[in-house]
């Protein structure tokens, strides 16, 4: 049976360095790092996420401020505000909540955000960084999964990782984190899905990496015996959360699996104030 990665207890250890480092940064400059959410409207989804920011900030002594915006907003008025929470020398790391309302553009207004205050790694210039292998603030859930699999030991170098999903946040930066700890990375989507091949390469992946967001996508007889598997996807199913991976099943041939939820969720969080803190630093020139 698979061993189940603890991914509150990985995200605790991640929480335990950064209450030092910013116990130091208040100690060495006066003050505490500071993050501002914009929420445009109100999804279901987000607002967990929200919660989930607002609690760890709170729990670490960050300055958590939360800008609700009516769902009609004008863009121009949210390009303002961007513009204001730039020029704040007290504000350190800015957050637009996707998704935002169709009238929005998404893409253009991310790439307003100061990149040294992009805590979420979405900024095109944090983007390219991981292209050159010159990693800085990345995107929280890309980062959660490699830092998962810092912990179950497993040397990278040369390995078979499939990654299912090749969305901007997570799957293609996950796969180029990948590349650059040289292991052989293959990427399947949805032309993988459609056109029926997606068990074929999921059975060859001594790393599988799932993070699509359809429920029990990945059959768990698919799993190869030994794999390491994670589940990024959240998927609510009568009421329950669900991962993208049938879990039960691939439990009886993984090495290694990250339940959902308590798996890749609280380390994306915890990744989000360790990004936080990064940015902080660079600001005041450390
Ligand atoms: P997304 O932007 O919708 O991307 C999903 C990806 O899956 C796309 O690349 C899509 O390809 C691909 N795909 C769709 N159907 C497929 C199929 N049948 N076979 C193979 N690939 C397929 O979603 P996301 O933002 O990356 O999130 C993915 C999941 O992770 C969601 O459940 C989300 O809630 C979850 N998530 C969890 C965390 C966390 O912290 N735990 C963080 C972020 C996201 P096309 O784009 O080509 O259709």
């Amino acid at each position: 049976m698979a061993e189940l990665i603890q991914g509150r207890e990985i995200a605790a250890n991640i929480k335990k360095n950064l209450n030092k480092e910013i116990e130091a940064l208040k100690d060495r400059h006066g003050i505490c790092p500071c993050l501002c959410a914009i929420e445009v409207g109100q999804d279901p989804a987000s607002s967990v996420y929200l919660k989930a920011q607002k609690k760890n900030a709170e729990k670490l002594g960050i300055d958590y401020k939360l800008h609700t915006l009516d769902k009609d907003i004008k863009e121009q008025n949210l390009i303002e505000l961007i513009n204001q929470l730039n020029d704040d020398k007290n504000v350190n790391g800015i957050i637009l909540q996707l998704p935002v309302p169709a009238h929005l553009d998404a893409k253009k207004i991310i790439n307003l955000i100061n990149p040294l205050k992009d805590v979420e790694g979405m900024h095109p210039e944090n983007l390219g960084k991981i292209v050159l292998n010159n990693q800085g603030l990345a995107p929280c859930t890309a980062c959660a999964v490699m830092e998962i699999l810092k912990v179950t030991g497993v040397d990278l170098y040369g390995k078979e990782v499939v990654v299912v999903g090749h969305s901007e946040i997570v799957g293609k930066p996950l796969a180029l984190m990948l590349l650059n700890k040289f292991a052989t990375t293959t990427v399947c989507h949805i032309g993988t899905g459609e056109r029926g091949v997606l068990p074929e390469h999921v059975k060859k992946a001594e790393i599988l990496v799932v993070a699509v967001g359809k429920a029990h996508l990945v059959k768990g007889d698919w799993v190869k015996q030994g794999a390491i598997v994670v589940d990024v996807g959240i998927n609510r199913v009568e009421d329950k959360l669900v991962g993208d991976v049938e879990f039960d099943k691939a439990c009886e041939r993984a090495s290694f699996i990250t339940p959902v939820p308590g798996g890749v969720g609280p380390v994306t969080v915890a990744i989000l104030m360790q990004n936080l803190v990064t940015a902080t630093k660079i600001q005041l020139g450390e």
